[in-house]
């Protein structure tokens, strides 16, 4: 089988710069060891974070350092292994996070965030997948008033870039969630992020609409991927038959890089690892919005499989054994707070956000390596970006013009 490109890896990332691809008129295979949207788009909380217009940035405060130090935080944990192994990439990542230069990365991250529910609305209504929509918006929730305070004035920042938002006060909160067992100061409501029921169906939906419209959906090991002619790469499929292609992408998610590396491209890369679990409605009382219960860091959903709590950043490398340890605190934390009844899963789900230190995703093409292309890195909002990232790696690699300046992004930062 021969075509003109072959994307590896079929996550939101992949699955999206596969339908962009064929849709500027190239033969595309989409090659994966697993059904699409099983990995890290599968298990994530299901938002199209159009108000996420600033990457998340490593906190540089002296009390989160220590208390991170320390290995106890809900929403930050880590194996020290790793955090040894990575040390360049982290402090890299700690330097970025500076005020002026995260100001300066937001600024290039927001030109992408501002596609992101225009170029997901678009193949949802060609997907037919409207019915994965709960619905827009999720609340920010804060126990103090101080750091409701805080965060006020950062979404009156954002609200300047086009991202609404209502304050609400406790009262606001008790009525918008009548079922919470403990008062909050307030909350932040964000009307414009689309939460999505279940995230891995929306993958599949996407890859659907790619065979629909004439693509191949393929299963083999990326691994395999060898160059046979300066303009030929070639896959070998899990029934030992083979695809060619003119180009390649990588789309692996966290393990993009195992890849690349074997050719010669090695940048700093690292994950930050997530739990979830999903729970019973206690008394089938209803939560009626996601929420994030900010000061703790953890995000409850009312997905379709039932109330999906998800957990911040596991700082380890992306195989290394699960300590779902994370799960089980916020978890504790979390039945105080919302009606979670029994966990309905034999296991918690683990997936790895692939991070980089300039918190930007690498797309385009990978330097000194011709016909190799890439898309990975995108941290926390990789399920956001997903869509925006497919349309402008098509545009590049036809030739056309970006709708947005891509330098920003490209893969030659880290060659
Ligand atoms: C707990 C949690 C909550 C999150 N919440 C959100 C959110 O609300 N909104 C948001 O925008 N983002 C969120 N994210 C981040 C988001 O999920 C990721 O950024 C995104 O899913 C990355 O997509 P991807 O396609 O790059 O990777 P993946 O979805 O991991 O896809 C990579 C694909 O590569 C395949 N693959 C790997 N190795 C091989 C191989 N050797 N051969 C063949 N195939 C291979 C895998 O099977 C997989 O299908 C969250 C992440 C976590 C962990």
């Amino acid at each position: 089988m021969k075509h003109d490109v072959i994307v590896l890896g079929a996550g939101m990332v992949g699955v999206s710069c596969a339908l962009h691809l064929q849709r500027r008129g190239l033969s595309v295979a989409l090659v994966d060891r697993r059904a699409p949207g099983l990995e890290t788009s599968f298990g994530n909380s299901g938002l199209v974070q159009f108000e996420a217009t600033e990457p998340y940035e490593l906190p540089r405060d002296l009390g989160f350092l220590i208390s991170g130090a320390m290995n106890r935080r809900i929403d930050v944990r880590y194996h020290l292994d790793a955090v040894l192994q990575l040390a360049g990439p982290l402090f890299s990542y700690f330097v970025q996070s500076a005020p002026k230069r995260h100001a300066e990365i937001s600024r290039e991250y927001k030109t992408l965030i501002a596609r992101s529910i225009e170029t997901h609305a678009e193949l949802i209504e060609q997907a037919d997948a409207e019915e994965l929509i709960a619905g827009k918006g999720y609340l920010t929730l804060f126990r103090t008033e101080r750091e409701l305070h805080k965060f006020f004035e950062k979404a009156d920042a954002r609200a300047k870039l086009g991202v609404s938002h209502l304050k609400l006060t406790a009262a606001d909160v008790a009525k918008a969630e009548p079922h919470l067992k403990r008062e909050f100061a307030g909350a932040i409501q964000w009307t414009d992020p689309l939460a999505i029921k279940s995230p891995g169906d929306l993958v599949q939906a996407y890859a659907r609409l790619f065979e629909k419209e004439g693509g191949q959906v393929l299963l083999g090991d990326a691994k395999s991927l060898t160059r046979l002619r300066p303009d030929a790469w070639r896959i070998t499929l899990n029934d030992r038959s083979t695809v060619e292609g003119e180009k390649v992408v990588i789309a692996l998610g966290p393990w993009s890089t195992e890849l690349t590396s074997r050719f010669g491209y090695r940048p700093p890369m690292f994950a930050k690892r997530g739990y979830h679990m999903h729970y019973a409605r206690q008394d089938d009382r209803p939560l009626n919005n996601w929420v994030i219960d900010a000061e703790m860091g953890y995000v409850v959903c009312p997905m379709k499989a039932g109330l999906r709590l998800t957990t911040g950043a596991e700082l380890a490398h992306v195989d290394a054994t699960r300590t779902p340890s994370q799960l089980a605190n916020a978890e504790a934390i979390a039945r105080d707070v919302f009606p979670l009844g029994d966990r309905l899963d034999a296991e918690p789900w683990m997936g790895a956000r692939p991070c980089m230190p300039d918190m930007k995703p690498v797309f385009g093409r990978i330097p000194g390596q011709d016909g190799m292309w890439c898309a990975f890195g995108h941290g926390h909002q990789g399920f956001t970006l997903g869509p925006v990232t497919g349309e402008l790696l098509a545009a590049q690699m036809t030739g056309a013009n970006p709708r947005i300046d891509v330098a920003p992004f490209s893969p030659a930062r880290f060659a």
